[in-house]
């Protein structure tokens, strides 16, 4: 197996850039080069400003290169949660804005013909415990009320033939989310934001960003450049530059792993409708096939901060041979981690910071969320109406005892395996 070898960058290798000079002055800088900044860059170049994008890494090298390419656009409170903290109005203008955002991917990537392996197949849900597929249906029925969006439960007894495995109590499809190739689509973003114009720089990090009068000076490491307006698009990586937003987004690996081909038999077996796979453990599990359909690649949370020991990836092919006890024994060829981005209140939010306006905080679904967030800051520079958003927020609040190095991180992935150990041991006693 090659371990830190990213599956989709056999397909789509990331691009290094030649380096460019950095010019003295341009109406927005932009940091970040994944599909949060991308996608604000194609925004605001289209629309004539002069736009100056740095990436510390090669562009995409974050996670926008490395996901899992699911489109769920998820938002971890359900409606319930939303409306006790925001308000009714609120939580339902958020949900609602979760639907345009996933349709607005679709309608952008037909419109700006992004070659990216898009298919729409839908979304199995797995209900890892009985009392889960009571919640999954209900709330297949609420998308089916209030949105129009069609979805249905799939009793256990019918399980096979959405997944051949049965792992789950049921579970809920909803045909609304599918997949995409994650790299193809970056490199869809860039290809626009070069053709608008905007400039990218990789392996250019920015290293302080000072505020003053009307606009900002952004110092990078390979000169510094004035700025009307800047958008910070760190998301998962933010570094020692920004401690502010360090201390308010925590960094949290995710990793994947890919099988090697499999044969068509068995993916039929397996995947018959090759749809998404997610699930409703606490450390939950998502899944999915490769776009050529031979492989599945798996993806959880990986517990650790430093190094890249051998564990986590030994712990995805356990969860996967859970799930799939005909795959002991199956190759795994790839093994990569990425960092997603949470805040204090799990919801992805667009706001603003003397005068520095970011967006971030996705919590592993940016795939929908980074490039309508991304494109939304870009209009609001832009004094556009739609630029509105239920995700304009306060700044999220600092998270205690947190100054940008997930600590507690090991402790609480040991916590939640733990508490679904428990849980499915006594859900398999009861049945
Ligand atoms: C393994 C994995 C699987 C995932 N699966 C899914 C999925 O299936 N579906 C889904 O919706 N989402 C998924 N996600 C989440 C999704 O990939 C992210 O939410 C999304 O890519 C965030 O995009 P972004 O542009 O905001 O951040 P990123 O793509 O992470 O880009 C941020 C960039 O900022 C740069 N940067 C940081 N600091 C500086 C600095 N000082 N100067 C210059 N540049 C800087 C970094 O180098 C980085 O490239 C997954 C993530 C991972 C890691």
């Amino acid at each position: 197996m090659r371990k830190n070898d990213v599956y989709w960058w056999s397909d789509a290798p990331l691009i290094a850039l030649p380096p460019k000079p950095v010019p003295a002055a341009a109406d927005v800088v932009i940091v970040g080069a994944g599909y949060t900044g991308l996608a604000a860059a194609i925004r605001l170049a289209r629309a004539g400003r002069s736009v100056q994008v740095f990436d510390r890494q090669r562009p995409g090298e974050g996670a926008s290169t490395r996901n899992g390419g699911i489109t769920s656009g998820n938002l971890r409170p359900g409606h319930a949660e939303l409306a006790k903290r925001f308000g009714e109005d609120r939580a339902a203008a958020i949900l609602a804005e979760a639907k345009a955002a996933r349709e607005d991917l679709y309608r952008f990537i037909a419109e700006e013909r992004i070659d990216c392996d898009f298919a729409l197949t839908g979304r199995f849900s797995g209900a890892s415990a009985p009392g889960d597929y009571d919640r999954l249906a209900r709330d297949a029925e609420a998308l089916n009320r209030t949105f129009g969006i069609e979805a249905y439960a799939v009793p256990r007894g019918e399980q096979r033939s959405v997944l051949g495995t049965d792992f789950y109590h049921g579970g809920v499809v909803r045909m609304d989310i599918g997949g995409l190739h994650p790299a193809k689509f970056h490199a869809g973003l860039l290809r626009l934001a070069l053709a608008a114009g905007a400039a990218v720089h990789g392996e250019t990090p920015v290293q302080a960003i000072r505020s003053e009068g009307d606009g900002h000076e952004v110092a990078t490491a390979r000169g510094t450049i004035r700025a009307h307006d800047v958008i910070v698009g760190v998301n998962g990586y933010a570094d020692a530059s920004d401690r502010w937003l360090r201390r308010r987004l925590v960094p949290v690996r995710s990793r994947m792993i890919a099988t090697a081909p499999l044969s068509a038999n068995l993916m039929g077996e397996l995947m018959p409708r090759r749809m998404m796979c997610s699930e409703t453990r606490r450390l939950h599990y998502y899944y999915r096939p490769s776009p050529d359909g031979e492989r599945i690649l798996f993806g959880g949370r990986d517990g650790t901060i430093a190094g890249d020991p051998d564990w986590p990836t030994e712990n995805l092919r356990r969860a996967l041979v859970d799930i799939f006890p005909v795959l002991d024994g199956a190759e795994i060829t790839h093994s990569w981690y990425g960092h997603v981005a949470m805040n204090r209140d799990m919801v992805p939010r667009i706001f603003s910071r003397r005068g520095l306006r970011y967006a971030a905080g996705y919590c592993g679904s940016g795939v929908v969320w980074a490039r309508w967030a991304g494109e939304k800051a870009a209009k609001q520079i832009l004094g556009e109406e739609s630029g509105r958003s239920a995700l304009d927020f306060r700044p999220p609040r600092a998270v205690p005892l947190f100054a940008g190095k997930a600590w507690f991180m090991p402790a609480v992935f040991a916590w939640l395996t733990l508490q679904d150990r428990l849980a499915r041991r006594k859900s398999s006693r009861a049945s």
